[in-house]
């Protein structure tokens, strides 16, 4: 089966897009966890459980400056907000493909998980 991800990206299954550029997309989390809750995802299907290739570092540095650009667009910049990249079974991974959770619009507590 095709990755979601990957279809979201080629537009094949519905999204909320929040940014989009040569190399990255966003869009919103369809189960949120917080008022904001976005997923940053590379255009290359990555998959972090293989290992990163030294190339897919950039892809990285790219997803955290657009992570920084969409806190100041959804308003939680100041306010603070939490990056997450589960990588695994124990982190309840679900996609294979590389995604950056972008959470924040109320206090999020210490940690999540448990
Ligand atoms: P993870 O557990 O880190 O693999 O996160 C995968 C995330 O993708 C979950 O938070 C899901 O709610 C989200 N998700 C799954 N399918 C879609 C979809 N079609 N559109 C938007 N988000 C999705």
């Amino acid at each position: 089966m095709e990755c979601i991800f990957c279809q979201i990206i080629e537009g094949k299954i519905p999204s909320e897009l929040v940014y989009e550029s040569e190399k990255i997309v966003a869009f919103r989390d369809i189960n949120p966890q917080a008022p904001v809750h976005i997923l940053i995802v590379p255009r290359k299907h990555i998959e972090p459980m293989k290992g990163y290739e030294l190339e897919d570092l950039e892809d990285l540095k790219d997803i955290l400056k657009v992570a920084e650009e969409i806190a100041k667009k959804e308003g939680v910049f100041k306010t603070g907000f939490r990056l997450i990249l589960n990588t695994g079974p124990d982190s309840g991974q679900e996609v294979a493909h590389l995604h950056m959770h972008l959470l924040g619009g109320k206090p999020l507590g210490r940690l999540i998980g448990g």
